[in-house]
């Protein structure tokens, strides 16, 4: 006898706890409320789709932060070579770009979900295109808004794999949490990661140099002691890109808890302070300050223009103070900008609500996996790679799960919610 399986959502989490599902003999149904699957993952292909990241794994898990132990647990189970192999499986070969981030060879994400499909679809699972999952009927089961009206369904097991609350138009919009939360699951607030953050600039250095991107910079955060090295972009509203977004959960805890922080920006971070200190105390002359940068740093363009947008009349006439401004530019962060315009979420179903199947204590029979989890990490390939583990993990638990129901033992716990 075949059991019945249902996963919502259609995204790298669902789709590989429904590829394990299937293979361990399951009937798979999947639902999302897109008309396609997978359009976030094909979104991160535009950019290049960074799939995993080659650095050692002991320094791969510190990405989660405080996540570490859980993430850890699922990669020993699927961790970034067994992503590799995987791909590679599906007829896609990677490779380890400069920066040690794996990509697909010809970096796209559209030849890889297609063949996955093709995959799926002999394996058997049946999809179910624009079913938006809209919570459980009073009297059990799962309720659907769906072409043909509200349907209502009664799986043996459930994955949830509803993603976080960014870019919302792709399809997850996070309304899966006041869901969850109505059954007693604990829930952290979904929040912006990876994002873009706030600050005042002045008109005339928004409008000259908004989408101009500062590189070979250091950000540093003395409170979190957090440094790290990387480019950014400036934006009319604020500050954008990869360092930044390195650096985004503790930016945001710290505006949280202060309602504003204030980052360092070391211009030059491969020079000490007392070389910068020595090269500006050189006379300059009658040339201008401007050049005097130029020439003796190498400073120019949006660097030399931050200078100036944040120092007063008398630092920059004072070699050692401008010198220290140049290592360590105070900027006053205001706010994260908003969740839909974030990379990915942080927050979402916590982990004391899981056992290590990801299966939800209170909700037997319901896993859950992907960004809804609440973990974070930084961009470089860690948050497709905590997906598909979580995705793998969930998909193996609910697979025992079923073949539990199959084989009833005295103790064992029935379906609490389908
Ligand atoms: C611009 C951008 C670039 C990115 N680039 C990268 C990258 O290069 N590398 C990397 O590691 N990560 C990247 N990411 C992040 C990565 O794409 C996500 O972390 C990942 O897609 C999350 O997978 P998921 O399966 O958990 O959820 P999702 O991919 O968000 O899928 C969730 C699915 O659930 C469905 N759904 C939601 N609610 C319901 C409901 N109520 N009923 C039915 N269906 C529902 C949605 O329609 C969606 O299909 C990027 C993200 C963005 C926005």
């Amino acid at each position: 006898m075949r059991r019945t399986a249902v996963v919502l959502g259609g995204g790298p989490a669902g789709l590989m706890a429904a590829e394990v599902l299937a293979a361990g003999g399951a009937e798979v149904h999947l639902y999302d409320a897109m008309r396609s699957v997978g359009r976030k993952f094909l979104l991160a292909g535009k950019g290049g789709l960074n799939l995993t990241h080659s650095e050692a794994l002991d320094a791969f898990v510190r990405r989660y932060g405080a996540r570490e132990k859980e993430i850890d647990a699922m990669l020993g189970r699927f961790g970034p070579q067994a992503l590799r192999d995987w791909a590679a499986a599906l007829g896609i070969d990677t490779f380890v770009g400069s920066s040690g981030r794996v990509f697909p060879r010809d970096m796209k994400a559209a030849p890889l979900l297609r063949a996955w499909l093709q995959r799926l679809r002999a394996q058997g699972v049946m999809f179910h295109m624009r079913h938006r999952w809209v919570g459980w009927a009073p009297a059990g089961g799962l309720r659907f808004d769906a072409p043909q009206g509200e349907a209502v369904l009664q799986p043996e097991v459930l994955v949830l794999a509803l993603g976080g609350a960014s870019w919302s138009r792709l399809g997850s919009d996070g309304a899966w949490v006041d869901l969850l939360l109505q059954r007693g699951v604990a829930v952290a607030p979904l929040r912006p990661s990876n994002c873009g953050f706030e600050v005042d600039w002045s008109a005339h250095f928004a409008t000259r140099h908004a989408g101009q991107a500062l590189k070979s910079v250091a950000i540093e955060l003395p409170a979190a002691s957090w440094r790290q090295v990387g480019e950014f972009i400036v934006s009319g509203y604020g500050i954008e890109g990869s360092l930044v977004y390195a650096a985004s959960a503790a930016l945001r805890e710290a505006i949280d808890a202060h309602g504003q922080t204030t980052l360092h920006l070391d211009l030059l971070p491969a020079r000490s302070l007392e070389w910068v200190s020595a090269e500006l105390a050189h006379p300059r002359g009658s040339r201008s300050l401007s050049t005097h940068l130029k020439s003796r740093l190498g400073v120019s363009g949006v660097k030399a223009a931050l200078l100036y947008e944040v120092a007063d009349k008398a630092t920059l006439a004072d070699a050692a103070r401008l010198a220290a401004l140049s290592k360590a530019l105070p900027l006053t962060l205001k706010a994260a900008r908003p969740i839909d315009e974030a990379i990915s979420s942080a927050g979402g179903v916590r982990f004391e609500a899981l056992d290590d199947t990801l299966m939800l204590r209170d909700l037997p029979g319901v896993f859950c996996a992907g960004e809804m989890l609440d973990w974070e990490a930084p961009t470089g390939g860690y948050l497709l790679s905590a997906c598909f583990a979580s995705g793998r993990v969930a998909g193996e638990g609910a697979r025992d799960w079923l073949a539990r129901l199959r084989t009833p033992s005295p103790g064992s716990r029935g379906t609490a919610i389908l």
